[in-house]
């Protein structure tokens, strides 16, 4: 494929609009696109026509409101474009009505008790920001999704409401360095997105894979991931072609699918898209993982987004890349070229570093699900701790303004704001600190700890509200301000001295870090969703959001809701699908084998009857033992799960999941997986960790 001539072509994107809209109408769309101005109807009659006429050329025969609902992935239902005429034949029709709003049964998407089931209709509203795609014969347009009652029902209103909290007050910033042509501001966002492939022949024999997504059984392989020899390494042929097609793919709709390589474990994978604004590349990470799983099928494959698919070997992450730009181009995180740049780069910086620290928990709980906590802080992820990497040099540079002393040896004057250019800090000094759950590498602040699966909505809604509040604090302060750069100087100098106990340069696995972060500067670690949901509603946090008119304080409960819920749902799913295989497949495989060597012994005997048959009976008597424990610990996990069933509260069930039902599920798993290394091959009914980790070739 000509990739030029072939990106996009499947979007109504400013191109298309540009030669597809009448001058007026397209002027009138960019004001609505760029500023938020609301569209006039017969703009929208208009625009719907040429989307219609220019998808139907291109084969669509349906159109959809493509939302996302708190489920985490998309939602879609069709409709077609026909309209009956008096002759009894079609014609092809879409009005601006139908374009702009929505109307749909919502009554079993999660509402967390937003909206009652006799208000069962919920509305989706057109994101003009975000160009509509075709995917497949269907028109897809992005959009927001409310209850009846004007509640967002999705993760993409509160992320536009984030946005628009963060430009207003990033503005009123701008404004006070004296920078009057920048009309917004907009986050940026690029996520980088790991999986794993594997056979599909293999997954469909696993009742674990494909109920939960992750195997919920499987002892080591004898090899694992410990000579690092996947990462970087050649990319297999299927694979390469399941790129190539993938690439080809998300070009078409206008992805910029740019980077992909083998990970660290066996059979993981990397892609990266380039950077765009925040709800564009949210809308682009759905449509990526979508097509992901879409596209490994057509190639025999199974793509699988779990954040720990196996245990014993890295998880999947999302490494969601975050800056800020202004309209004009300028990136706010790039330390500029003169003075007064300099200075406003380092409030941003340090906007940053305190919206980290007094929002801990709220970046902790945007990335919280039961499949994630099983990859937080194990194998190469980061730890449940948050905290900040900014490398040596740029610490320097805030340690010398901290205690008035001379940044770098060379230089003897201390660093006055307004004053002084910084040095530049290049890249390479600034990265590759790959422990840090949050890093600023160079221009940008990388989160690493989103979850695979995970919508990066939610992350990107509390950095950007967080940091919003700390703008906004700044912005307050320095209007107020007699005199702009001392105060601006004596602002960011104590804003340091605030929030320095964030900065961690170190490796973030250490044990000793663990202890000190916790125990010496008083951080959070917050370990699992039900620690964590919790303080979604703390004073704080509801003030946070509800100030900044992200989330209404409704919404804030629905959601804590929905999550637990979620989180219990989900382990309660894996609870039974392990009773299912322990039941119908283990117990009796090595039942099976047992009892084929118990014959083996009995028919050695008949031909030698003094014969020693220290071998089988060995393995026969730990073959039985394990046989009872499984079939008991099996037992243990069904009285459990009985128990946790009669808890009233979700809070309370939640926290029993985490701490009853897991429990008995590694227990479960242990005398299963112990069964594993001994039974014969042929008698396992699984493909094992070693075939599924290295099977795709
Ligand atoms: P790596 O982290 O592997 O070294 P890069 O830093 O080049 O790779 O890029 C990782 C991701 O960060 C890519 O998706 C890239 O587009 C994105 N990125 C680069 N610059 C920015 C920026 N200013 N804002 C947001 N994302 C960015
Ligand atoms: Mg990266």
């Amino acid at each position: 494929m000509k990739v030029p001539e072939h990106f996009g072509e499947l979007v109504f994107d400013d191109t298309t609009m540009r030669s597809r809209l009448p001058r007026e109408t397209y002027e009138a769309l960019k004001r609505t696109i760029n500023q938020g101005r609301s569209l006039d109807i017969n703009v929208a009659n208009v625009v719907a026509n040429a989307m219609k006429n220019w998808a139907v050329e291109r084969g669509a025969t349906h159109y959809t409101h493509w939302f996302q609902p708190m489920t985490g992935i998309t939602a879609e239902k069709h409709n077609s474009f026909i309209s009956p005429t008096p002759d009894g034949r079609v014609i092809m029709e879409f009005s601006g009505s139908e374009l702009v709003r929505g109307e749909s049964d919502a009554s079993s998407f999660p509402s967390g008790g937003l909206r009652a089931t006799f208000e069962a209709r919920g509305y989706t509203a057109w994101d003009p920001t975000s160009y509509a795609f075709i995917k497949g014969r269907t028109l897809c347009i992005p959009t927001a999704f409310c209850s009846y009652g004007g509640h967002a029902l999705d993760k993409k209103t509160p992320l536009l409401r984030s946005m628009e909290a963060i430009n207003r007050q990033a503005l009123r910033i701008l404004r006070l360095f004296g920078n009057t042509n920048v009309s917004y501001v907009r986050t940026c966002v690029g996520a980088e997105q790991e999986y794993f492939l594997i056979d599909k022949a293999m997954f469909d024999k696993r009742p674990d894979l494909k109920f939960c997504g992750r195997t919920l059984f499987g002892a080591k392989p004898p090899k694992g991931q410990e000579l690092e020899d996947h990462y970087y390494g050649p990319i297999k042929p299927r694979v390469a072609a399941f790129m190539e097609e993938l690439n080809d793919e998300l070009w078409k709709v206008g992805i910029l699918a740019k980077t992909q390589h083998n990970e660290v474990a066996p059979s993981q994978h990397e892609l990266a898209p380039i950077f765009t604004t925040t709800n564009i590349a949210t809308d682009h990470n759905q449509l990526i993982m979508e097509l992901m799983k879409q596209v490994a099928s057509k190639h025999g494959m199974v793509c699988l987004l779990h954040e720990k698919p196996f245990a014993g070997v890295n998880g999947s992450g999302k490494h969601n890349n975050w800056s800020l730009a202004t309209d004009t181009g300028i990136n706010l995180l790039t330390p500029g070229d003169t003075p007064y740049e300099n200075a406003q780069f380092l409030l941003f910086l340090v906007a940053v570093i305190q919206a980290v620290d007094d929002y801990q928990d709220l970046l902790r709980l945007s990335v919280a699900t039961a499949g994630n906590d099983l990859r937080l802080g194990a194998n190469e992820a980061p730890p449940n701790i948050i905290s900040v990497f900014l490398g040596e040099e740029l610490s320097a540079v805030l340690d010398a303004i901290e205690h008035n002393k001379p940044y770098n040896s060379g230089k003897k004057e201390v660093i006055k704001l307004g004053v002084h250019v910084l040095p530049k800090f290049p890249k390479d000094t600034t990265d590759r600190n790959r422990t840090s759950p949050f890093a600023f590498t160079g221009n940008k602040f990388e989160f690493r700890m989103v979850g695979a699966s995970n919508s990066i909505a939610c992350a990107n809604i509390m950095i950007n509200t967080a940091v919003a509040e700390s703008l906004r604090q700044y912005a307050d302060y320095l209007e107020a301000a007699p005199d702009f750069i001392p105060a601006l100087q004596e602002l960011i100098r104590s804003t340091i001295i605030k929030h320095k106990r964030i900065i961690f340069n170190g490796n973030n696995y250490d044990p000793a870090w663990q202890s000190e972060a916790v125990g010496v500067r008083g951080l959070l670690n917050l370990k699992t969703t039900p620690d964590c949901m919790p303080c979604l509603l703390s004073k704080k946090n509801v003030e946070l959001l509800v100030s900044h008119r992200v989330y209404s304080e409704p919404e804030l409960r629905s959601r804590c809701e929905i999550i637990l819920e979620n989180y219990c749902k989900v382990i309660n799913i894996e609870a039974l699908t392990m009773i299912e295989m322990a039941r119908k497949q283990i117990l009796p495989a090595v039942e099976g084998y047992c009892a084929d060597l118990a014959n083996a012994a009995a028919l050695k005997r008949a031909i030698v009857p003094d014969i020693e048959l220290s071998y089988e009976k060995g393995l026969i008597q730990r073959l039985t033992r394990l046989i009872n424990e499984i079939s008991e610990r099996t037992d243990a996990l069904e009285a459990a799960l009985c128990e946790i069933r009669k808890i009233e509260t979700v809070e309370k069930q939640s926290c029993a999941c985490r701490d009853l039902i897991l429990t008995k599920m590694n227990e479960l798993r242990a005398a299963a997986d112990e069964a594993e290394t001994i039974v014969a091959g042929g008698y396992w009914p699984y493909p094992t960790y070693g075939e599924l980790l290295f099977g795709v070739r």
